[in-house]
């Protein structure tokens, strides 16, 4: 589905964004993964073989967003996908959020995925060809309380989404969000008990989902099988509604 396509998947190391890497890999893809911790791509690195390499980074420096997309370019020719992933969370009450955890998660999660899509879309453009794929969440969509930063940024996501999806659409290229619902990663896997049962009683399917079951969407929606759909949201969630 992806053979022989050039990718840049940030937060490539761990949780959702390492599953998508290998499935990409597997597909026959050149990643290019992005993240902070040179240890868990190295591993990967080693797993996953010479059609995975990687940039240590933090996605909300704008300037590093722009060496790390030419360097690629330069190198491979060419940027076929973007799969925007890298995300955090700082969560508390409204008026318990200092600026700090506002800020991070902001510049992180939507700051962090204008500065790569900004980048890689200069080249797409001239190529007349690419997919943006943007991972937001379904609290982006219903919300959710103690996540008032983490809703904001996943929400941002979808207007970004949708905004350049018109402005890139007539140059061949597709911008798609992704909305995950409650997944088994290590962001979430030290949530408490109370809060993890109450998005099990949520969910219709009856059970939290796997980073593989978001990467068989992302890998669909970066395919040619997905040629006619652009600037929409796919939630990925097994039905769960906060
Ligand atoms: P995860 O296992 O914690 O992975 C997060 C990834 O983002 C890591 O690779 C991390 O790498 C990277 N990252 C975080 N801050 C970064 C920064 N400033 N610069 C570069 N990379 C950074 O969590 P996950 O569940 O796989 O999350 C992946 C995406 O799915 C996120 O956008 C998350 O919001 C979204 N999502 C997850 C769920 C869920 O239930 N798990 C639900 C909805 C949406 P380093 O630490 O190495 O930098």
């Amino acid at each position: 589905m992806v053979e022989g396509k050039v990718a840049i998947i940030t937060g490539a190391s761990s949780g959702i964004g390492k599953a998508i890497a290998g499935k990409f890999v597997k597909g026959g893809a050149y990643v290019l993964g992005v993240a902070r911790s040179e240890e868990k791509l190295k591993a990967i690195k080693e797993e996953l073989g010479e059609n995975f390499d990687y940039e240590v980074a933090d996605v909300s420096d704008h300037d590093r967003a722009k060496e790390i997309v030419e360097r690629l370019v330069k190198e491979k020719g060419r940027i076929d996908i973007l799969v925007n992933n890298a995300g955090t969370t700082e969560d508390t009450l409204l008026v318990r959020m200092d600026e700090e955890k506002w800020d991070k998660v902001i510049d992180t999660n939507l700051k962090g995925a204008f500065n790569y899509s900004r980048h890689a879309a200069t080249h797409m453009m001239r190529q007349r060809s690419g997919v943006i794929i943007n991972i937001s969440s379904i609290v982006g969509i219903y919300g959710n309380a103690a996540q008032a930063n983490y809703a904001a940024s996943k929400a941002g996501l979808i207007g970004f989404t949708k905004s350049i999806a018109k402005e890139l659409g007539k140059r061949g290229i597709r911008v798609v969000a992704v909305a995950p619902g409650f997944i088994e990663t290590p962001m979430t896997e030290n949530l408490p008990e109370k809060i993890k049962k109450a998005a099990l009683d949520m969910t219709p399917l009856g059970r939290f989902g796997k980073p593989e079951e978001v990467a068989n969407v992302v890998l669909f929606l970066s395919s040619d099988l997905a040629s006619f759909i652009t600037s929409t949201v796919v939630e990925v969630s097994g039905g769960l509604l906060i």
